[in-house]
């Protein structure tokens, strides 16, 4: 059993984003709508089949369903929350930062 921990990408981010129905969220096609329902209803041991063989979508799910934090963290890889203060007030940089963070902030005026 790998140790290690899915790269969520931003896609599944938004997927399973939607499938709990939260912001930044986008319907994907129907297979990974019933991927996610049966990884949604399943018991641990089918849970860690499914997410063996997909796991980038089974770290995302078990996020949203798990981890308090998790649907934040969601959108922030979906780019919808500023990857330094968390906001989700847009739009965001390339970097996943809102416009406040993007801005830059000269110290003592100094350029
Ligand atoms: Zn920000």
């Amino acid at each position: 059993m790998s140790t290690q921990t899915p790269v969520i990408d931003p896609e599944t981010a938004r997927h399973a984003l939607w499938h709990y129905g939260a912001n930044g969220g986008y319907q994907p096609g129907s297979f990974t709508q019933r991927l996610m329902e049966a990884m949604d209803a399943a018991d641990i041991d089918n849970f860690h089949i499914l997410a063996g063989v997909y796991p980038a979508l089974g770290a995302a799910v078990a996020a949203a369903k798990h981890d308090p934090n998790g649907i934040a963290e969601l959108q922030r890889i979906a780019g919808v929350r500023c990857s330094r203060c968390w906001g989700d007030d847009g739009p965001f940089t390339p970097a996943g930062l809102c416009e406040a963070c993007a801005r830059p902030m000269p110290l003592g005026g100094v350029m």
